[in-house]
Protein backbone atom coordinates (compact mmCIF):
# COMPACT_ATOMS: atom_id res chain seq x y z
CA UNK A 1 0.00 0.00 0.00
CA UNK A 2 1.39 3.52 -0.86
CA UNK A 3 2.26 5.42 2.08
CA UNK A 4 1.12 8.89 2.41
CA UNK A 5 4.54 10.17 3.85
CA UNK A 6 3.36 13.59 3.47
CA UNK A 7 0.69 13.51 6.14
CA UNK A 8 1.22 17.25 8.47
CA UNK A 9 2.72 16.10 11.61
CA UNK A 10 0.71 17.17 14.31
CA UNK A 11 2.61 19.80 15.90
CA UNK A 12 3.09 21.72 12.56
CA UNK A 13 2.93 25.19 13.46
CA UNK A 14 3.67 27.04 10.07
CA UNK A 15 7.03 28.16 10.70
CA UNK A 16 10.23 26.47 9.80
CA UNK A 17 11.17 24.62 13.80
CA UNK A 18 13.34 22.00 14.37
CA UNK A 19 10.59 19.39 14.95
CA UNK A 20 9.31 20.09 12.04
CA UNK A 21 12.27 19.58 10.26
CA UNK A 22 13.09 16.17 11.54
CA UNK A 23 9.87 14.87 10.39
CA UNK A 24 10.25 16.04 6.76
CA UNK A 25 14.02 14.74 6.96
CA UNK A 26 12.49 11.24 8.52
CA UNK A 27 9.77 11.09 6.29
CA UNK A 28 12.35 11.40 2.84
CA UNK A 29 14.28 8.99 4.44
CA UNK A 30 11.31 6.45 4.85
CA UNK A 31 10.31 7.32 1.25
CA UNK A 32 14.31 7.01 0.07
CA UNK A 33 14.42 3.28 2.24
CA UNK A 34 10.62 2.21 1.53
CA UNK A 35 9.69 1.81 4.37
CA UNK A 36 6.57 -0.55 5.33
CA UNK A 37 3.42 1.62 6.06
CA UNK A 38 3.16 0.13 9.27
CA UNK A 39 6.29 -0.18 10.63
CA UNK A 40 6.50 4.08 9.58
CA UNK A 41 3.69 4.71 11.26
CA UNK A 42 5.00 2.84 14.88
CA UNK A 43 8.51 4.65 14.48
CA UNK A 44 6.66 8.01 14.00
CA UNK A 45 4.92 7.83 17.05
CA UNK A 46 6.00 7.13 20.88
CA UNK A 47 5.45 4.78 22.80
CA UNK A 48 4.56 6.19 26.07
CA UNK A 49 4.37 10.17 27.15
CA UNK A 50 3.90 11.21 30.85
CA UNK A 51 2.58 14.62 31.72
CA UNK A 52 2.96 15.20 35.34
CA UNK A 53 2.39 18.18 38.08
CA UNK A 54 5.24 19.27 40.26
CA UNK A 55 3.75 21.49 42.66
CA UNK A 56 6.92 23.67 44.87
CA UNK A 57 6.49 25.95 47.84
CA UNK A 58 8.63 28.65 46.25
CA UNK A 59 10.89 30.75 48.69
CA UNK A 60 8.15 33.42 49.04
CA UNK A 61 5.79 30.94 50.38
CA UNK A 62 3.51 30.75 47.11
CA UNK A 63 2.82 27.25 46.01
CA UNK A 64 3.27 27.47 42.13
CA UNK A 65 2.59 24.13 40.01
CA UNK A 66 5.10 23.41 37.36
CA UNK A 67 4.61 20.89 33.87
CA UNK A 68 6.83 17.98 33.47
CA UNK A 69 7.38 15.75 30.61
CA UNK A 70 8.77 12.52 29.65
CA UNK A 71 8.28 11.09 26.15
CA UNK A 72 9.63 7.45 25.73
CA UNK A 73 9.96 7.62 21.76
CA UNK A 74 10.53 4.07 21.91
CA UNK A 75 13.07 1.33 23.70
CA UNK A 76 13.19 -1.30 20.83
CA UNK A 77 17.37 -1.40 21.16
CA UNK A 78 17.41 -0.55 24.59
CA UNK A 79 16.12 1.25 27.88
CA UNK A 80 15.57 4.36 25.99
CA UNK A 81 18.24 7.45 26.54
CA UNK A 82 17.75 11.08 26.76
CA UNK A 83 18.03 14.46 28.05
CA UNK A 84 15.87 16.36 29.95
CA UNK A 85 15.37 20.39 29.63
CA UNK A 86 14.26 22.67 31.53
CA UNK A 87 12.84 26.17 29.44
CA UNK A 88 9.80 28.29 29.62
CA UNK A 89 8.64 27.23 26.42
CA UNK A 90 8.87 23.99 26.85
CA UNK A 91 6.38 21.73 25.30
CA UNK A 92 5.33 18.34 24.88
CA UNK A 93 5.33 18.48 20.87
CA UNK A 94 9.10 20.00 21.01
CA UNK A 95 9.59 17.01 23.50
CA UNK A 96 8.65 14.18 21.48
CA UNK A 97 10.07 15.26 18.39
CA UNK A 98 13.64 15.77 20.67
CA UNK A 99 12.79 12.04 21.85
CA UNK A 100 12.49 10.32 18.39
CA UNK A 101 15.69 12.55 17.42
CA UNK A 102 17.41 10.40 20.67
CA UNK A 103 16.18 7.18 18.44
CA UNK A 104 18.12 7.53 15.69
CA UNK A 105 21.04 9.56 16.84
CA UNK A 106 21.58 6.46 19.41
CA UNK A 107 20.60 3.96 16.47
CA UNK A 108 23.57 6.00 14.06
CA UNK A 109 25.78 5.42 17.52
CA UNK A 110 25.28 1.49 17.42
CA UNK A 111 24.38 2.27 21.27
CA UNK A 112 21.81 -0.08 23.16
CA UNK A 113 19.41 2.10 23.61
CA UNK A 114 16.01 3.71 22.10
CA UNK A 115 15.30 7.21 22.56
CA UNK A 116 13.56 9.80 24.87
CA UNK A 117 13.61 13.10 26.37
CA UNK A 118 12.05 15.14 28.72
CA UNK A 119 10.79 18.62 30.26
CA UNK A 120 10.25 21.20 32.29
CA UNK A 121 8.10 24.15 31.56
CA UNK A 122 10.00 26.86 34.10
CA UNK A 123 12.36 29.72 34.09
CA UNK A 124 15.77 28.55 35.50
CA UNK A 125 16.86 31.98 35.25
CA UNK A 126 13.91 33.10 37.60
CA UNK A 127 14.63 30.12 39.79
CA UNK A 128 16.89 29.70 42.99
CA UNK A 129 18.92 26.84 43.88
CA UNK A 130 16.66 25.53 46.56
CA UNK A 131 13.72 26.07 44.02
CA UNK A 132 14.91 24.30 41.25
CA UNK A 133 16.25 21.41 43.58
CA UNK A 134 12.58 21.03 44.72
CA UNK A 135 11.54 20.98 41.43
CA UNK A 136 14.15 18.23 40.21
CA UNK A 137 13.03 16.09 42.97
CA UNK A 138 9.29 15.96 42.76
CA UNK A 139 9.97 15.71 38.76
CA UNK A 140 12.14 12.69 39.73
CA UNK A 141 9.42 10.87 42.14
CA UNK A 142 6.54 11.34 39.51
CA UNK A 143 9.31 9.78 37.14
CA UNK A 144 10.22 7.03 39.34
CA UNK A 145 8.17 3.97 37.67
CA UNK A 146 9.63 5.39 34.51
CA UNK A 147 13.41 5.81 35.47
CA UNK A 148 15.74 3.20 35.91
CA UNK A 149 19.16 2.41 34.79
CA UNK A 150 17.41 -0.37 32.76
CA UNK A 151 14.31 0.87 31.42
CA UNK A 152 14.84 4.85 31.24
CA UNK A 153 18.15 6.85 31.41
CA UNK A 154 17.61 10.70 31.61
CA UNK A 155 20.75 13.25 30.96
CA UNK A 156 21.38 17.10 30.96
CA UNK A 157 20.22 18.79 28.29
CA UNK A 158 19.36 22.58 28.32
CA UNK A 159 19.51 24.67 31.24
CA UNK A 160 19.97 20.92 33.18
CA UNK A 161 23.11 20.05 34.45
CA UNK A 162 25.59 18.04 36.64
CA UNK A 163 23.94 19.03 40.16
CA UNK A 164 20.53 18.74 38.52
CA UNK A 165 21.55 14.74 37.85
CA UNK A 166 22.88 14.13 40.83
CA UNK A 167 19.72 15.21 42.29
CA UNK A 168 17.75 12.84 40.19
CA UNK A 169 20.32 10.05 41.34
CA UNK A 170 19.95 11.02 45.23
CA UNK A 171 15.98 11.22 45.09
CA UNK A 172 15.56 7.71 42.94
CA UNK A 173 17.99 6.16 45.11
CA UNK A 174 16.48 7.55 48.10
CA UNK A 175 13.51 5.61 47.19
CA UNK A 176 15.19 2.12 45.99
CA UNK A 177 16.82 2.56 49.08
CA UNK A 178 20.65 1.92 47.48
CA UNK A 179 22.34 4.22 45.72
CA UNK A 180 22.03 3.61 41.63
CA UNK A 181 24.36 5.71 39.75
CA UNK A 182 23.32 4.13 36.45
CA UNK A 183 19.83 5.78 36.41
CA UNK A 184 21.21 9.13 35.29
CA UNK A 185 24.11 10.41 33.20
CA UNK A 186 25.72 13.77 32.96
CA UNK A 187 26.71 13.29 36.42
CA UNK A 188 29.66 14.59 38.47
CA UNK A 189 32.76 12.57 38.25
CA UNK A 190 33.20 12.07 41.89
CA UNK A 191 29.82 10.59 41.76
CA UNK A 192 30.15 7.91 39.00
CA UNK A 193 30.14 10.31 35.95
CA UNK A 194 32.70 9.46 33.10
CA UNK A 195 35.80 11.12 32.76
CA UNK A 196 35.74 13.06 29.15
CA UNK A 197 32.02 13.44 29.28
CA UNK A 198 32.30 17.42 29.44
CA UNK A 199 34.64 17.29 25.89
CA UNK A 200 32.58 14.51 24.18
CA UNK A 201 30.61 16.38 22.28
CA UNK A 202 33.45 18.45 21.09
CA UNK A 203 35.34 16.27 20.37
CA UNK A 204 32.92 13.94 18.85
CA UNK A 205 32.42 16.89 15.69
CA UNK A 206 36.53 17.30 15.55
CA UNK A 207 36.46 13.27 14.83
CA UNK A 208 33.46 13.81 12.83
CA UNK A 209 34.92 16.92 11.04
CA UNK A 210 38.57 15.02 10.73
CA UNK A 211 36.84 11.99 8.69
CA UNK A 212 34.93 14.14 6.74
CA UNK A 213 37.87 15.93 5.72
CA UNK A 214 39.97 12.43 4.64
CA UNK A 215 36.86 11.10 2.89
CA UNK A 216 35.66 14.08 0.95
CA UNK A 217 40.22 14.91 0.52
CA UNK A 218 40.11 17.72 1.76
CA UNK A 219 43.53 18.84 3.00
CA UNK A 220 43.57 19.97 6.38
CA UNK A 221 47.03 21.71 6.60
CA UNK A 222 45.59 24.74 4.77
CA UNK A 223 41.96 24.68 6.21
CA UNK A 224 39.79 27.61 8.20
CA UNK A 225 37.22 27.00 10.68
CA UNK A 226 34.50 29.54 11.35
CA UNK A 227 32.62 28.66 14.70
CA UNK A 228 29.09 29.73 15.97
CA UNK A 229 28.43 29.73 19.40
CA UNK A 230 31.24 29.68 22.48
CA UNK A 231 29.60 27.20 25.01
CA UNK A 232 30.92 23.70 25.41
CA UNK A 233 30.48 22.27 22.11
CA UNK A 234 31.40 25.02 19.90
CA UNK A 235 35.03 26.27 22.83
CA UNK A 236 35.72 22.79 22.52
CA UNK A 237 35.75 21.87 19.06
CA UNK A 238 37.43 24.97 18.38
CA UNK A 239 40.05 23.89 20.19
CA UNK A 240 40.34 20.75 19.25
CA UNK A 241 40.03 21.62 15.41
CA UNK A 242 42.70 24.43 16.74
CA UNK A 243 44.98 21.44 17.67
CA UNK A 244 44.85 19.13 14.75
CA UNK A 245 45.92 22.30 12.49
CA UNK A 246 42.94 23.65 11.30
CA UNK A 247 42.99 27.57 11.34
CA UNK A 248 39.82 29.10 13.40
CA UNK A 249 39.21 32.30 11.60
CA UNK A 250 35.84 33.35 13.62
CA UNK A 251 34.05 33.23 16.81
CA UNK A 252 31.32 33.92 18.28
CA UNK A 253 28.46 33.96 21.10
CA UNK A 254 25.37 35.39 21.73
CA UNK A 255 26.96 38.76 22.34
CA UNK A 256 28.08 38.47 18.73
CA UNK A 257 31.57 37.18 16.99
CA UNK A 258 35.01 37.84 15.71
CA UNK A 259 37.26 37.64 12.70
CA UNK A 260 40.43 37.57 12.06
CA UNK A 261 41.90 35.85 8.78
CA UNK A 262 45.21 35.28 10.56
CA UNK A 263 44.17 32.96 13.26
CA UNK A 264 42.03 33.27 16.86
CA UNK A 265 44.14 32.54 19.43
CA UNK A 266 41.06 29.66 20.60
CA UNK A 267 42.45 29.16 24.00
CA UNK A 268 42.83 32.91 24.99
CA UNK A 269 39.35 33.13 23.70
CA UNK A 270 38.83 30.31 26.17
CA UNK A 271 40.31 31.36 29.38
CA UNK A 272 38.42 34.65 28.91
CA UNK A 273 35.40 32.92 28.52
CA UNK A 274 35.95 31.27 31.85
CA UNK A 275 36.12 34.53 33.54
CA UNK A 276 34.22 36.79 31.42
CA UNK A 277 31.44 34.02 30.76
CA UNK A 278 31.25 35.83 27.75
CA UNK A 279 33.28 36.78 24.60
CA UNK A 280 31.96 40.30 25.01
CA UNK A 281 34.62 43.20 25.31
CA UNK A 282 37.47 40.51 23.93
CA UNK A 283 40.18 41.67 21.29
CA UNK A 284 39.82 38.55 19.20
CA UNK A 285 39.15 40.08 15.97
CA UNK A 286 37.15 42.59 14.10
CA UNK A 287 33.74 42.52 15.48
CA UNK A 288 31.18 40.73 13.41
CA UNK A 289 27.48 39.71 13.50
CA UNK A 290 26.36 36.36 13.82
CA UNK A 291 24.29 36.60 10.50
CA UNK A 292 27.77 37.89 8.99
CA UNK A 293 30.18 34.97 10.71
CA UNK A 294 27.32 31.88 9.07
CA UNK A 295 28.35 33.97 5.59
CA UNK A 296 32.19 33.53 6.12
CA UNK A 297 34.33 32.32 3.58
CA UNK A 298 35.85 29.32 5.31
CA UNK A 299 36.31 25.64 4.46
CA UNK A 300 34.29 24.51 7.32
CA UNK A 301 30.96 26.01 9.61
CA UNK A 302 30.47 24.45 13.01
CA UNK A 303 26.74 26.11 13.53
CA UNK A 304 27.70 24.69 17.72
CA UNK A 305 24.99 27.56 19.43
CA UNK A 306 21.25 27.02 18.51
CA UNK A 307 18.57 25.32 16.11
CA UNK A 308 17.54 27.17 12.77
CA UNK A 309 20.48 29.23 11.83
CA UNK A 310 20.67 28.57 8.63
CA UNK A 311 17.21 28.76 6.62
CA UNK A 312 16.33 29.43 3.04
CA UNK A 313 16.52 32.73 4.06
CA UNK A 314 20.74 32.60 4.14
CA UNK A 315 21.49 29.11 2.91
CA UNK A 316 22.33 30.38 -0.45
CA UNK A 317 24.87 32.59 0.91
CA UNK A 318 26.92 30.02 3.08
CA UNK A 319 30.58 29.83 1.77
CA UNK A 320 31.80 26.96 3.25
CA UNK A 321 32.88 23.66 1.70
CA UNK A 322 31.62 21.61 4.49
CA UNK A 323 29.35 22.56 7.78
CA UNK A 324 29.13 20.35 10.75
CA UNK A 325 25.91 20.35 12.95
CA UNK A 326 28.02 21.18 16.49
CA UNK A 327 24.35 22.12 17.53
CA UNK A 328 20.85 20.36 17.26
CA UNK A 329 19.11 21.27 13.97
CA UNK A 330 20.96 24.68 13.18
CA UNK A 331 19.95 23.68 9.45
CA UNK A 332 16.05 23.79 9.26
CA UNK A 333 14.71 21.55 6.70
CA UNK A 334 13.69 24.12 4.40
CA UNK A 335 17.41 25.01 3.76
CA UNK A 336 18.51 21.64 2.62
CA UNK A 337 18.09 21.40 -0.81
CA UNK A 338 19.53 24.95 -1.44
CA UNK A 339 22.83 23.82 0.30
CA UNK A 340 23.00 20.62 -1.43
CA UNK A 341 22.67 22.42 -4.92
CA UNK A 342 25.88 24.32 -3.88
CA UNK A 343 27.71 21.33 -3.58
CA UNK A 344 28.46 21.75 0.20
CA UNK A 345 28.40 18.84 2.69
CA UNK A 346 26.75 18.33 5.64
CA UNK A 347 27.62 16.00 8.37
CA UNK A 348 24.39 15.71 10.37
CA UNK A 349 23.83 16.83 14.11
CA UNK A 350 22.39 13.42 14.79
CA UNK A 351 26.04 12.23 14.01
CA UNK A 352 28.36 14.78 14.17
CA UNK A 353 27.30 15.70 17.78
CA UNK A 354 26.95 12.19 18.99
CA UNK A 355 29.43 12.35 21.06
CA UNK A 356 27.84 13.62 23.93
CA UNK A 357 26.09 10.50 24.02
CA UNK A 358 28.53 7.93 23.76
CA UNK A 359 30.05 9.02 26.77
CA UNK A 360 26.95 9.19 28.60
CA UNK A 361 26.45 5.44 27.38
CA UNK A 362 30.08 4.79 28.74
CA UNK A 363 29.15 6.20 31.88
CA UNK A 364 26.09 3.95 31.89
CA UNK A 365 28.63 0.95 31.34
CA UNK A 366 31.35 1.90 33.86
CA UNK A 367 28.42 2.71 36.60
CA UNK A 368 26.81 -0.45 35.79
CA UNK A 369 30.33 -2.21 35.96
CA UNK A 370 31.99 -0.21 39.20
CA UNK A 371 35.08 0.43 37.52
CA UNK A 372 36.07 3.68 35.73
CA UNK A 373 38.05 4.18 33.23
CA UNK A 374 41.19 6.51 32.25
CA UNK A 375 40.27 9.64 29.99
CA UNK A 376 42.91 8.19 27.50
CA UNK A 377 40.41 4.90 27.02
CA UNK A 378 37.34 6.90 27.33
CA UNK A 379 38.55 9.08 24.01
CA UNK A 380 39.97 5.91 22.31
CA UNK A 381 36.81 4.45 22.66
CA UNK A 382 35.21 7.73 21.73
CA UNK A 383 36.96 8.10 18.67
CA UNK A 384 36.44 4.49 16.98
CA UNK A 385 32.65 4.51 18.00
CA UNK A 386 32.45 8.08 16.47
CA UNK A 387 34.82 6.88 13.05
CA UNK A 388 32.82 3.09 13.00
CA UNK A 389 29.29 5.81 13.14
CA UNK A 390 30.87 7.89 10.41
CA UNK A 391 31.70 5.27 8.40
CA UNK A 392 28.35 3.90 8.34
CA UNK A 393 26.42 7.01 7.42
CA UNK A 394 28.97 7.67 4.67
CA UNK A 395 28.49 4.11 2.78
CA UNK A 396 24.44 4.40 3.60
CA UNK A 397 24.58 7.68 1.41
CA UNK A 398 26.36 6.36 -0.92
CA UNK A 399 24.72 3.15 -1.29
CA UNK A 400 21.40 5.64 -1.45
CA UNK A 401 22.86 8.41 -3.75
CA UNK A 402 22.01 10.44 -1.40
CA UNK A 403 23.09 13.41 1.62
CA UNK A 404 25.13 12.43 4.62
CA UNK A 405 22.00 13.25 6.37
CA UNK A 406 19.08 11.44 4.93
CA UNK A 407 22.06 8.29 4.95
CA UNK A 408 22.22 9.22 8.96
CA UNK A 409 18.42 8.88 8.96
CA UNK A 410 18.19 5.73 6.49
CA UNK A 411 21.33 3.59 8.56
CA UNK A 412 18.81 4.54 12.25
CA UNK A 413 15.72 3.57 9.93
CA UNK A 414 17.07 0.40 9.37
CA UNK A 415 18.67 -0.51 12.17
CA UNK A 416 15.30 0.22 14.49
CA UNK A 417 13.04 -1.39 11.86
CA UNK A 418 15.19 -4.64 11.18
CA UNK A 419 15.36 -4.56 15.14
CA UNK A 420 11.82 -4.31 15.80
CA UNK A 421 10.49 -6.94 12.94
CA UNK A 422 13.10 -9.92 14.97
CA UNK A 423 11.65 -8.70 18.09
CA UNK A 424 7.92 -8.74 16.42
CA UNK A 425 4.81 -7.26 17.99
CA UNK A 426 3.86 -8.28 20.80
CA UNK A 427 0.12 -8.68 21.84
P1 LIG B 1 26.10 26.13 25.94
O1 LIG B 1 24.99 26.78 26.67
O2 LIG B 1 27.30 25.65 26.68
O3 LIG B 1 26.64 27.13 24.79
C1 LIG B 1 25.82 27.75 23.87
C2 LIG B 1 26.63 28.84 23.17
O4 LIG B 1 25.86 29.39 22.10
C3 LIG B 1 26.99 30.00 24.09
O5 LIG B 1 28.27 30.48 23.74
C4 LIG B 1 25.94 31.03 23.74
O6 LIG B 1 26.36 32.37 24.02
C5 LIG B 1 25.82 30.80 22.27
N1 LIG B 1 24.58 31.30 21.68
C6 LIG B 1 23.33 31.25 22.17
N2 LIG B 1 22.48 31.85 21.33
C7 LIG B 1 23.22 32.27 20.28
C8 LIG B 1 22.92 32.95 19.08
N3 LIG B 1 21.68 33.34 18.81
N4 LIG B 1 23.93 33.18 18.21
C9 LIG B 1 25.19 32.80 18.50
N5 LIG B 1 25.53 32.17 19.61
C10 LIG B 1 24.55 31.91 20.49
O7 LIG B 1 25.42 24.96 25.11
P2 LIG B 1 26.12 23.68 24.49
O8 LIG B 1 26.04 22.55 25.44
O9 LIG B 1 27.44 24.05 23.89
O10 LIG B 1 25.07 23.33 23.32
C11 LIG B 1 25.10 23.99 22.07
C12 LIG B 1 24.25 23.20 21.09
O11 LIG B 1 24.75 21.87 20.98
C13 LIG B 1 22.77 23.04 21.45
O12 LIG B 1 22.03 22.99 20.25
C14 LIG B 1 22.72 21.69 22.12
O13 LIG B 1 21.43 21.09 22.04
C15 LIG B 1 23.72 20.93 21.26
N6 LIG B 1 24.26 19.74 21.88
C16 LIG B 1 24.95 19.83 23.06
C17 LIG B 1 25.48 18.67 23.62
C18 LIG B 1 26.30 18.71 24.86
O14 LIG B 1 26.81 17.65 25.27
N7 LIG B 1 26.52 19.86 25.48
C19 LIG B 1 25.26 17.41 23.00
C20 LIG B 1 24.54 17.36 21.79
C21 LIG B 1 24.05 18.54 21.25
Amino acid sequence: MAVDYKEPAPYRRGEPNPNESMMVRFDKACQLYGLDEGLYNYLKHPVKIIIVSIPVTMDNGKLEVFEGYRVIHDNILGPSKGGIRYAPDVDLDEVKALASWMTWKCAIANLPFGGAKGGVRCDPKKLSSRELELITRRYTVNMLEIFGPDSDVPAPDMNTDEQIMAWIMDTYSMHKKETVTGVVTGKPIVIGGSRGRREATGRGVMIATMAAMKTLEMDTTSCTAVIQGFGNVGSVSADLLNEKGIKIIAISDVSGGYYDPKGIDVKRAIEYVSTHKTLEGGDFGSPVTNEELLEIECDILVPAAKEDQITAHNADRIKAKLIVEGANGPISADADDIIAAKGTRVIPDILANSGGVIVSYFEWVQDRIGYFWDEDDVNARLNRMMTEAFDAVYNTAIKYDTTFRLGAYIYAIDKVSKVLKLRGIYG
